[in-house]
């Protein structure tokens, strides 16, 4: 027979081979067939399985679908009639302005409705800054007049 390592002739029923002392019968030292460590180490590393966590996640925004009409309900475009009638209301001195501050500080009106509140708040602001601003210019002016006919 022959050493399964460096190939010398050496008798059959040796235990060792003479020239490299290659045990017989036993795999050759460069080719160790030993499974490597590395697959247990990539199955450490692998993340858990996520699914169960994304479920729950999914059954609350299905709760939260219902609000999501109700917000769609709330942000529907205003019909002509309730336009009419916002502007019949908005004309009565007193009641126009309450529902004004209702309309544009309340938490269940139309988004649609509470926008054009606002705007209609601010826009009645500058109109009565501007007034305010203009009168007393106005006022100021008629002083000075008055004033200076008492001069001359
Ligand atoms: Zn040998």
């Amino acid at each position: 027979m022959f050493c399964e390592n460096c190939g010398a002739k050496m008798p059959d029923n040796a235990k060792f081979c003479g020239g490299c002392g290659q045990r017989v019968g036993e795999p050759l030292k460069g080719s160790a067939p030993v499974a490597p460590p590395p697959p247990q180490e990539q199955r450490a590393y692998t993340p858990p399985p996520a699914p169960p966590q994304q479920n729950p996640f999914r059954e609350e925004r299905r709760d939260a679908n219902p609000s999501a009409y109700a917000m769609g309900a709330l942000s529907a475009p205003l019909t002509m009639g309730q336009y009419l009638v916002m502007f019949l209301l908005m004309g009565i001195p007193l009641v126009g302005l309450i529902l004004l501050l209702m309309w544009a500080f309340g938490s269940n009106a139309n988004i649609n409705k509470k926008n054009f509140a606002r705007a209609s708040l601010v826009l009645s602001l500058i109109a009565i800054v501007l007034w305010v601003a203009i009168g007393g210019i106005i006022v100021s002016l008629f002083m000075d007049a008055f004033r200076g006919g008492y001069y001359y």
